[in-house]
């Protein structure tokens, strides 16, 4: 996901990336990832993601307190992880979709080098396919909105 928000610009000391060695579930109480994901994949990539893994990360007990991050793609593994806490029912379907269609937008938009050697992932052409994605502006709206309450 994008950090553009002053919040999410703060990195919390103790974040750890999400770990690898969990299993893998896509079913969650309110939404089921793989279902979301393929239809994604025929409706905006000719299902052009094969491979790919798609699972809820794993639940913590406590909240993050100024960094949220929505979703993680790993391009090594072909695994994309969505953070638990949007498996609750006052997530609107269509903020899930556009969290999971920005990360596979990263499957398929590559990254590019800047001449410092630093890789741009949310280059011209990847946020000119995200606005593309039906609900953009509205989940974005959505986001500002209620990010407060995935947080502490
Ligand atoms: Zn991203």
């Amino acid at each position: 996901m994008a950090f553009q928000t002053a919040k999410r610009k703060i990195a919390h000391p103790g974040i750890r990336p999400l770990q690898r060695q969990f299993g893998f579930q896509s079913e969650g109480v309110h939404f089921d990832l793989r279902e979301i994901f393929d239809a994604l994949n025929a409706r905006h990539f000719r299902n052009a993601l094969r491979g790919y893994r798609i699972t809820w990360g794993r639940r913590r007990r406590e909240a993050p307190r100024a960094w949220f991050v929505f979703g993680t793609i790993h391009e090594g593994d072909r695994v994309i992880r969505i953070h638990p806490r949007l498996d609750q029912p006052w997530v609107p379907r269509w903020f899930l979709e556009y969290v999971i269609y920005h990360e596979m937008l990263h499957a398929v938009v590559p990254d590019v080098e800047l001449p410092s050697g630093r890789r741009r992932v949310h280059t011209e052409e990847f946020q000119r396919r995200e606005r593309a994605f039906p609900n953009y502006a509205r989940a974005r709206r959505w986001e500002e909105e209620n990010l407060a309450r995935f947080l502490r």
